[in-house]
């Protein structure tokens, strides 16, 4: 299980996710990239893992507008594409850190 972030924060000016693991290290996701790795189960087949969402379907100035911390293992996004049942674990935005899409500072 990945710990919990010491830090989150939206920055519209650079459109990215920034978040400070335990650490120190600060792992820095695009918008649009988590809003398509987005894992609920209108985006994701539960069973088989495939990806439904069509990313061509993602505003490319898709941002956040809301966000809530669920319990104290995952972060809950509101999209300004009126997307809001995806649950982002602390462990997957983890593993996402391994994705060429998110860069690390
Ligand atoms: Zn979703």
């Amino acid at each position: 299980m990945a710990e919990a972030p010491t830090g989150i924060r939206a920055v519209r000016a650079t459109g990215t996710f920034d978040v400070t693991w335990p650490d120190g290290h600060v792992a820095v996701y695009p918008f649009k990239y988590l809003r398509c790795e987005c894992p609920c189960a209108a985006c994701v087949n539960e069973f088989t893992g495939e990806r439904i969402l069509d990313p061509a379907t993602v505003p490319e100035d898709v941002a956040p507008t809301a966000v809530e911390m669920s319990g104290n293992y995952a972060m809950k996004v509101m999209w300004s594409d009126g997307h809001y049942t995806g649950l982002y674990t602390w462990d997957r935005l983890y593993q996402l850190q391994q994705s060429p899409e998110v860069m690390s500072r």
